[in-house]
């Protein structure tokens, strides 16, 4: 509060955490409570919900009574391409763009009170991450464009007594490093794709700030990125900002005990179910199944078990080492990971080490896969470093690596259930990108069906 003025704004710091300190019984209550007012005011309200059960569920087991929502009917019933999943049309607050890497962005809305609810928990989450009341905090998130990680982000950074650099997509790598050198920054948070780009664009002789963490979101941390950032920047702790998304809000969050793909959930936000891909029946701790969130939060757009497209299971243990209750699930990729040949999947991981040792190319990669003569074929996609030519880049030891982390691609190549395998080096910054976000989509799926 600013004296002489009113100020609807508090920060809501992690002590504030009400739920976190129920127990078994009291979170049962309160996760049925909410439950039941959402769908009543789903039920109530939107189209897609209207056959929704009218009698109160009387506990939270009995959402498996509910439909699933698949995301291919998500998308059918959100705007552009539908309405009857809107609950409150022309509500006020935010419009957002989510997606849009293949086909038309979805519309996506957020009242200002559900904002500032998803800014308290990401604020939580990053307090878990190791973000703390001091640090100086550069915002990198990809800004503007109906595109909402950037204010998101600012939001939650307000709750955490740190100081902010808004800096978005610098203009370029020499005053994003200014900046950070000028205001002393220790922590930096965005897409993975925009701090290496700062790293590779900086120029020869650039001074970079020692970091202490480094928070991504976006897409995972692969090996070849995460050693570039490790290089300059002093050795810093890697950690995901968050699991999230813009349909869902935030899902999950990591504390010191998380490996790359664990998260807490965000328990007093969602209700996770993770089931048997076929039997849709709930599936045991430590084996992998389809993941169905119900966001408890989001009025405008009800989410009401809904499949979001990725496999996971629940760790496999009591309570996390570091004792907080929330449960602790492990992502173990999408449903729509590359598949190729007649059941070859291929993984970014794998992909990622198929250009460590090639000199003078940089981290970034996509597969594009064609159809010729009606067999898959694959072509690896690399960029160069800045100022290094393509044609001086063994990209034949590149094709090597990517068979040799991918037997089993030599066995189809092999047996012809693969037709051709190649790579391809490009000029850098010359792989397509999305103009919003900066993120070059991996799988570039170009087979006739
Ligand atoms: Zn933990």
């Amino acid at each position: 509060m600013i004296e002489g003025y009113e100020s609807p704004w508090r920060r809501v710091d992690p002590s504030q955490n009400e739920f976190a300190r129920l127990d078994e019984a009291q979170r049962e209550a309160w996760l049925l409570r909410r439950l039941n007012i959402l769908v009543a005011h789903a039920r109530a309200k939107a189209e897609y919900y209207k056959d929704l059960p009218a009698e109160p569920l009387t506990s939270t087991d009995q959402i498996r009574g509910l439909p699933i929502l698949e995301n291919p009917m998500y998308r059918k019933h959100t705007p552009p391409n539908g309405t009857q999943l809107v609950a409150i049309p022309n509500s006020s607050g935010l419009a957002l763009a989510s997606g849009g890497t293949t086909g038309e962005p979805r519309s996506c809305y957020r009242t200002a009170e559900e904002q500032h609810v998803i800014a308290t928990r990401l604020a939580w989450g990053l307090d878990a991450a190791g973000i703390k009341p001091g640090d100086v905090v550069a915002n990198l998130m990809p800004p503007g464009n109906l595109w909402v990680p950037f204010i998101s982000y600012l939001g939650a950074l307000e709750h955490l007594e740190v100081r902010v650099l808004p800096i978005g997509r610098a203009y370029s790598a020499e005053a994003a490093l200014k900046w950070m050198n000028r205001y002393q920054v220790n922590v930096l948070l965005g897409y993975p794709a925009e701090i290496v780009r700062v790293v590779l664009e900086a120029p020869q002789g650039s001074t970079f700030p020692k970091i202490r963490l480094i928070a991504t979101s976006g897409t995972p941390v692969y090996e070849g990125p995460r050693r570039l950032m490790e290089q300059a920047f002093g050795g810093p702790r890697f950690v995901s900002a968050g699991y999230a998304s813009n349909d869902t809000g935030p899902m999950g969050y990591q504390c010191e005990h998380c490996n790359t793909g664990t998260f807490h959930l965000q328990d007093d936000l969602q209700i996770l179910e993770i089931l048997d891909v076929d039997s849709h029946e709930p599936i045991a701790k430590g084996v992998n199944g389809k993941m169905i969130f119900t966001q408890l939060l989001l009025r405008v757009v009800p989410v009401i078990r809904y499949a979001i497209g990725d496999i996971g299971k629940w760790v496999n243990e009591d309570h996390c080492p570091c004792g907080r209750r929330s449960p602790r699930f492990e992502l173990s990729g999408r449903t729509d990971d590359m598949l190729v040949g007649e059941a070859l999947q291929l993984l970014p991981e794998t992909l990622d080490k198929a250009l460590h040792g090639v000199a003078g190319i940089g981290p970034d990669w996509q597969l594009q896969v064609t159809s010729e003569n009606s067999l898959d074929c694959v072509t690896l996609r690399v960029e160069t470093l800045p100022d290094i030519a393509p044609h001086t880049v063994d990209v034949d030891l590149l094709r090597c690596n990517l068979l040799t982390c991918c037997p089993d691609m030599v066995s189809d190549l092999e047996e012809q259930r693969l037709g051709k395998v190649e790579a391809k080096v490009y000029p850098y910054g010359a792989l397509p990108r999305s103009p919003r976000t900066g993120k070059i989509t991996l799988f570039l799926d170009e087979r006739r069906r």
